[in-house]
């Protein structure tokens, strides 16, 4: 018969043959340890994201749709986080979730508006994609 160990507390376990732990709290403390750092990293990023997204969203209800960057940057806004990105010649465009803002090259200034996130392309399969059935639906 093969005995297996709690993998947090390493205490002989009983019962299904494929429990990993000995009850609720040693797993919480074993997932708790393994994921807690990328869980940590994920739930700074998602801060700063909401964070910037709220800026926006306060600027535009404000009515203020051309910004200086100094403004933002004095409401702690951070330049370097946002969901995607469009660039075509003249501008680039940082979307964050449902806001986007537009600055134009060497401009101080930048342009806020509303986005719209469409789902529907944004799912779509990059153009060449072919199923090879290897894959179940990529
Ligand atoms: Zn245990």
């Amino acid at each position: 018969m093969i005995i297996n160990y709690c993998l947090e507390c390493s205490e002989p376990l009983r019962g299904r043959f494929d429990k990993k732990f000995c009850g609720d709290s040693c797993r919480n403390v074993y997932n708790n340890r393994v994921n807690g750092n990328v869980n940590n990293y994920v739930r700074n990023v998602n801060n700063v994201l909401r964070k910037n997204r709220r800026i926006l969203d306060s600027l535009f209800k404000m009515g203020d749709k051309q910004i200086h960057k100094g403004i933002l940057i004095e409401m702690d806004f951070n330049f370097q986080y946002f969901t995607h990105k469009k660039v075509n010649r003249e501008s680039t465009t940082y979307c964050i979730y449902d806001y986007e803002y537009t600055t134009k090259d060497k401009s101080k200034f930048v342009m806020i508006s509303p986005g719209h996130v469409d789902f529907e392309t944004a799912n779509r399969k990059p153009k060449g994609f072919r199923n090879t059935g290897h894959y179940n639906d990529l």
